[in-house]
């Protein structure tokens, strides 16, 4: 009906069904770049004009592993194992061609390529809804009364909330820039719905973390988190961030990683009970 698309699938059904050999052909800029710069005149540009400093921190190279992307329905949820590509800088930084990884994806995983979608549906809808930057996809959702709250955040912020992997989920970003996927759904759904903290506050602080930060990519996964995006979770399924402990890290070896002090006095207890802070989000969110 010439209107965007706003649901996941259909999106990835028409996405596909477009998809022909002319997208998947690889034009390297090495070539043509180089004519570029000279149709234009122009030197390259610094790093500074682009506003970014040299930095010392170490980076993978952008190199694909087969075995791993292989496994990736299988392996892509446990923070723990290497289950997933580690490419996300590479994608948004443009160090990597995505043509290439399309091409890759369609002979090794149709899970894998599945998330190359999702960060093409998420700049589509970053396109077309710009409001999205600032307001809920959805209006109903800029009536919610969310808590101001500052103690709370600051225990999100620093992985002291009384929920390992929470906890390890934040120390991992802190450290490292990047947080896997998994942990960044729960984090994320536990700031919103757990502590009752506008998903904004948590994109803002992921958008100054995060080496992959996309504007379209954390906006868009914020809102699903937070139930008021297109095509979000439903309000009403909320993240036991307990089990989803049991159930991803069982062995505890990703959140050991991150919290040497777990069984000691010195770790936190819970910054809310669950079942109480369930039920005061569900609440919430009925009165929309
Ligand atoms: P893989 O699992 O190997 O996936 C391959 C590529 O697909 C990724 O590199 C990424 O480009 C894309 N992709 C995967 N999952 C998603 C997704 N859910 N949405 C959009 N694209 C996806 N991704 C970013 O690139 N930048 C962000 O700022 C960002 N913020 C996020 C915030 C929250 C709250 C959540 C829940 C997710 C966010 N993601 C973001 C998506 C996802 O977590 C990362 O892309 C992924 O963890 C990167 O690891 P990887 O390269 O090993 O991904």
């Amino acid at each position: 009906d010439k209107r965007p698309y706003t649901v996941y699938s259909p999106y990835r059904k028409k996405w596909e069904g477009q998809l022909s050999s002319d997208f998947l052909t690889h034009y390297p800029s090495e070539k043509y770049l180089s004519r570029i710069i000279k149709s234009v005149k122009a030197a390259p540009v610094s790093l500074s004009t682009l506003g970014f400093k040299k930095t010392d921190m170490q980076f993978r190279p952008p190199r694909l592993n087969e075995a791993v992307i292989g496994n990736y329905h299988e392996t892509r949820d446990f923070p723990a194992t290497e289950g997933t590509s580690r490419l996300s800088v590479h994608l948004r930084f443009g160090t990597v061609s995505i043509r290439h990884l399309v091409r890759r994806a369609l002979e090794l995983n149709d899970t894998w390529l599945g998330e190359l979608i999702w960060r093409e549906f998420f700049m589509m809808i970053l396109y077309h809804f710009p409001h999205v930057a600032e307001q809920p996809f959805r209006d109903k959702y800029r009536a919610m009364r969310w808590i101001d709250d500052a103690a709370g955040f600051e225990r999100w912020v620093c992985g002291k909330t009384g929920y390992p992997l929470v906890d390890a989920g934040m120390r991992e970003l802190n450290a490292t820039g990047f947080m896997h996927n998994r942990v960044r759904m729960l984090t994320a759904s536990f700031l919103t719905k757990h502590l009752l903290i506008d998903w904004r506050k948590g994109e803002a602080y992921f958008a100054r973390k995060l080496l992959d930060f996309d504007l379209a990519s954390n906006n868009g996964n914020w809102q699903w988190a937070a139930g008021c995006g297109c095509d979000a979770a439903p309000y009403f399924r909320i993240f036991n961030p307990t089990t989803q402990a049991q159930k991803f890290d069982p062995r505890q070896e990703y959140i050991r990683k991150w919290i040497p002090e777990l069984d000691t006095d010195q770790y936190p207890k819970p910054v809310v009970e669950h079942t109480f802070a369930r039920l005061r989000a569900l609440n919430a969110f009925k009165q929309l």
